[in-house]
């Protein structure tokens, strides 16, 4: 990607544009704390809005966010869905423990319309090798069943077998409820 745009960069975080217009992405690496400006996200956005049809977010990277990132993170992913429709790509688990357990004090419906978490990173269990394994799952391969959610069949990649879902799918898939305080 030559044309990558450096947003924000230091010693924990890294915030890299890739101007691909209509739907361009942010690509967010390293740790999201007290020190990572992301309001530069929300400027470069509103300059490009009137181009802008989606916003994708590459996350595979952001390995950390601590509880005042998440916080600052809201806020900007609030401002951003009033310009454009947000999709989230290889959300990983410490990301979507803080989104599910901030799920309750969002106003659920500025966020609920504007981000989609297409997919995430979900912890499986190999029988077979005894080792818990996480997997990169896409969100429309879950099942909903009235109130409860089934997380895909996932092959271990070490040895084949199928794997089962190691934690409650309910808790961890949270942020697919609609009412999160059901
Ligand atoms: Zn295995």
């Amino acid at each position: 990607m030559s044309n990558t745009v450096l947003l924000f960069f230091s010693p924990d975080t890294k915030i890299e544009l890739e101007p691909s217009l209509p739907v361009p992405s942010i690509r967010v690496s390293g740790t999201i704390n007290e020190n990572s400006d992301l309001t530069i996200m929300t400027w470069v956005v509103n300059k490009l809005r009137n181009k802008v049809e989606r916003l994708n977010f590459e996350l595979s990277h952001l390995t950390h966010i601590t509880t005042f990132g998440i916080e600052n993170w809201v806020k900007s992913a609030k401002q951003l869905s009033l310009i454009a429709p947000s999709s989230y790509h290889q959300v990983r688990e410490n990301f979507l423990d803080h989104w599910n357990a901030k799920m309750d004090f969002f106003s659920f419906g500025a966020l609920s319309k504007g981000i989609r978490l297409e997919s995430v990173e979900a912890p499986y269990f190999c029988s077979s090798c005894q080792k818990e394994r996480m997997s990169l799952i896409r969100t429309d391969d879950l099942k909903q069943n009235g109130d409860h959610t089934i997380a895909p069949t996932v092959s271990c990649e070490q040895c084949k077998v199928p794997m089962r879902f190691s934690w409650i799918e309910s808790e961890y898939f949270r942020f697919l409820r609609k009412h999160p305080s059901c």
